[in-house]
């Protein structure tokens, strides 16, 4: 075994929150926090008790190891909130993520810290090391560091009442699953196997049929896609839309509040300035110049499709006179099976979903260049897989894959650091959470190609943890760049899924064990490429919902109101009264002002994407540099420097624009978030 791995491994005892009981107690989950934070606090005293000139040997490998047990804590309460099977362990979890960011904030506000980090001798530092210090220093500033005690002690209780709201919020829409009944008839339209899922029963009060069904992704999607009835679309529509209302509302205005009052005291004009100046954005007014030209390139090409479908539709349903938000994915699935022959379901049976899995794992080893063993390694539930990433024989780090929906798990789709990577000392580990359909015995798992490019995104995410996680600091690694650069290696890995040989090389019939024909491809790649400045105006949407939220007085703000006319302004479907979309917007606790970063990164993605050779996309050399200059560099750099080291230059409109006029759109976009 090579030197690296008895480090790496030689330091896991303890790192694993499930290791020591706490996916199904409490008080071992609470138990194991308190281990790490006792460990954090150690290595501050140990930092603050440094009598020596200051070096990064003998200080910020301290605050580095302050930081790793703070995001071991972090990250793997943050998991367990999310999947433990037990109520009490995810209410717990939520105690814990919460004194967790109390540490942080305390940390970030922590005068002597700062002092020390800002005394360190930077002659001769790598410039991996002076980077590190520059953006922590900044950030102690934005936090406030500089201010008097009392104002501190002010910040410090503001950020534990952000962070209580913001953790309500989330864990109000993980909760805040609803059911609907539907008629055997109404569920004309959707596949074979949804029905086979969900069996009529008979209603005992009124002795008539009856199908349950969840607003959970598998049973909503499918049913905002296929589903006939209008009825039942509406009646799904407005369940999945008022999961968390009306709880979240007034959670999300004094949250809202909160933030504007935090930033005033660091004197910003709002939060969204505040929130954006260390990042690639650097101000509120940036993004509303890139929201402007993100609106001038999808106005028209939007427009067209709108008409497109609208047309087609009142064809098909004379009297027709609008379609409205609820209409808009089934009448997308019309329209491409009419113009494009092409059926989203014809390709379902090709996508089971362990053979999706595998392609997956498959197309990131060849084009990284590693190796995926399946491990033994313990994990929070049974029904998680566990795999070693290996390079050239070496243990490079593990992941986890927890893929379907379970009773009280997070209902969305996400990646998140479970061990930050640290070489030499700390393996990196992550995981990804998500809900695929399958997992129950006897149910291929047939996924829509919108849940393969979701599988690809995740994974994208995946491999930035691990490869980035090679770095020689915590602070630095894996995700550790700014906030507004973290969705380009997700949305760069799923762009390979367009491609022809690669799909064929995974995608398989769950019966007949036929490859995905070459036709179907195409006609699924043109109907998919439909619709995109259409889907790019419902993120345009988001983003200014996000931004606009957090860029003025919060006091008086209207919620229903601002939600409605921003969707009349921005989007030609009718809006339906009733829609709470915003009390179920988890992106609006993590991102804040900053859910522009998604369609910032599409632009960055596509530009490095047409760096890669289309004719051998997994060999060419676009992929051995891509790697080394932005995925392993974690948070080594500042995001606009990766850009440039790969591309040669900033990155540029037009990818993106030929992109949104090939004529694409993905069917997730159909709910948005
Ligand atoms: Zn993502």
């Amino acid at each position: 075994m090579p030197a690296d791995t008895v480090a790496a491994t030689s330091v896991t005892k303890d790192i694993h929150a499930w290791e020591a009981g706490a996916a199904e107690s409490a008080e071992a989950l609470a138990a194991w926090v308190d281990a790490r934070l006792a460990a954090h606090e150690a290595a501050l005293t140990a930092l603050l008790a440094v009598e020596e000139p200051r070096t990064p040997a003998n200080s910020l490998r301290l605050y580095d190891a302050a930081i790793e047990h703070l995001s071991l804590a972090g990250a793997q309460a943050g998991i367990l909130n999310s999947v433990a099977a037990g109520k009490a362990v995810r209410d717990q979890a939520q105690l814990e993520a919460q004194r967790v960011a109390m540490a942080a904030s305390a940390l970030s506000l922590n005068r002597p810290v700062y002092d020390a980090l800002a005394a360190i001798n930077l002659d001769g530092a790598s410039p991996a090391t002076r980077h590190f210090v520059e953006r922590t220093l900044l950030g102690y500033r934005l936090a406030g560091v500089d201010k008097d005690e009392a104002t501190r002690e002010h910040l410090q209780s503001l950020n534990e009442k952000a962070t209580r709201l913001a953790l309500e919020f989330s864990r109000n829409i993980q909760e805040g699953a609803k059911t609907i009944e539907a008629t055997p008839g109404e569920l004309a339209g959707l596949p074979e196997d949804y029905l086979a899922r969900h069996p009529a029963k008979k209603d005992e009060a009124t002795g008539q049929q009856r199908v349950t069904l969840t607003t959970d992704q598998p049973d909503m999607q499918p049913v905002m896609t296929f589903a006939a009835s209008a009825a039942l679309r509406e009646r799904m529509f407005l369940a999945y839309n008022t999961r968390a209302y009306p709880a979240n509302k007034q959670i999300l205005l004094d949250l809202l509040a909160t933030r504007q009052e935090v930033a005033s005291i660091l004197g910003f004009r709002s939060w969204a300035d505040l929130a954006t100046a260390d990042q690639m954005m650097e101000s509120a007014a940036n993004v509303r110049a890139f929201l402007a030209k993100l609106d001038e390139a999808s106005r028209q090409g939007a427009r067209r499709e709108h008409q497109q479908v609208l047309e087609f539709a009142r064809r098909r349903q004379p009297g027709l006179t609008a379609i409205d938000i609820t209409s808009r994915g089934y009448w997308y699935e019309q329209f491409r099976r009419d113009a494009f022959d092409f059926d989203s379901q014809s390709v379902r049976p090709y996508f089971p979903y362990d053979k999706v899995e595998a392609g997956v794992l498959d197309t990131a080893a060849r084009l990284f260049k590693v190796e995926f063993r399946p491990s033994s390694a313990p994990a929070w539930h049974p029904a998680v897989s566990v795999y070693e990433v290996f390079e050239e024989g070496r243990l490079a780090g593990r992941f986890y894959l927890d893929m379907h929906p379970r009773e009280g798990k997070d209902k969305w789709f996400s990646a998140a650091p479970v061990t930050t990577g640290v070489r030499g000392r700390y393996l990196p580990e992550a995981a990804l959470i998500c809900n695929f359909p399958g997992g129950e015995p006897g149910d291929p798992g047939l996924m829509q190609y919108s849940d393969v490019v979701t599988f690809f995104h995740e994974f994208g995410h995946l491999m930035h943890a691990i490869l980035g996680g090679q770095t020689e600091w915590a602070g630095i690694s894996g995700f550790a760049t700014e906030g507004d650069f973290i969705e380009v290696p997700s949305q760069m890995l799923e762009e390979f899924f367009r491609d022809e040989k690669l799909l064929q090389a995974f995608a398989r019939h769950y019966q007949t064990g036929e490859t995905l024909p070459s036709a179907l491809i195409r006609a699924m790649k043109k109907a998919g490429s439909f619709g995109r400045a259409d889907w790019m105006r419902s993120q345009l949407y988001y983003t200014t919902l996000s931004l606009d939220l957090h860029d003025r007085e919060p006091g008086g703000i209207d919620l229903d109101a601002i939600t409605r006319q921003l969707y009349q302004s921005l989007q030609p479907w009718t809006w339906l009264e009733g829609n709470r979309m915003y009390a179920s917007f988890g992106h609006l606790t993590g991102y804040s002002s900053n859910y522009y970063t998604y369609a910032f990164d599409k632009v960055i993605a596509l530009d490095f994407f047409a760096q890669f050779d289309p004719a051998d996309l997994l060999g060419c050399e676009a992929g051995a540099r891509y790697r080394k200059m932005v995925l392993e560099q974690g948070g080594s750099k500042p995001g606009r420097e990766m850009v440039r080291d790969f591309l040669g230059r900033d990155e540029e409109f037009s990818a993106f624009t030929s992109w949104l006029n090939e004529e694409f759109a993905s069917t997730a976009g159909a709910l948005g978030q």
